[in-house]
């Protein structure tokens, strides 16, 4: 457990960390797995409880995490310097905190030492999300939810 300021998160900016470091950022909330919708008109985004077919609804991690991008086309592919990609990630998110240079929650598994107290903390989507291959695409608008700030 490191809650004393001296964590590399603290340290190094987003550019600086290992790829190690990088990937140790994700909580594991399985928030950006998610399929969202955005309004044409206004660009107004909208998170549905609909996950990838790749993410494990219950570790809420992905299940073929190196070859993801190959199998899932839109998966998202986050790095340091393509900030632009940040505003699709819920205010939540390590990497969007640390962007806006805001520290990491207690639940944080790098916080608490303990990868269940993102689902103890009801931030994951353990056992409130449907997969992509129970709905048809079509359906996705009854499907938006309201319980993920971004
Ligand atoms: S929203 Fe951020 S912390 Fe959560 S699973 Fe995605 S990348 Fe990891
Ligand atoms: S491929 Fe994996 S990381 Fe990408 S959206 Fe799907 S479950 Fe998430």
């Amino acid at each position: 457990m490191l809650t004393d300021g001296k964590g590399f998160w603290n340290s190094k900016s987003l550019a600086e960390m290992t790829p190690q470091e990088w990937e140790s950022l994700c909580d594991g909330c399985g928030r950006c797995c998610l399929h969202k919708l955005e309004d044409a008109d206004s660009g107004l985004l909208f998170y549905t409880n609909v996950a990838c077919r790749l993410l494990d609804e219950q570790r809420c991690r992905c299940t073929n995490y190196p070859e993801r991008m190959h199998i899932v086309q839109d998966c998202l592919h986050l790095s340091a310097d393509d900030d632009d990609q940040f505003h699709w990630l819920p205010l939540s998110c390590a990497y969007r905190k640390l962007a806006n240079g805001q520290p990491l929650e207690w639940w944080h598994p790098l916080i608490s030492g303990d990868p269940e107290t993102v689902h103890q903390a009801g931030i994951s989507v353990r056992g409130r999300i449907v997969s992509e291959t129970d709905v048809p695409r079509e359906q996705l608008e009854d499907h938006v939810i309201n319980w993920i700030d971004f």
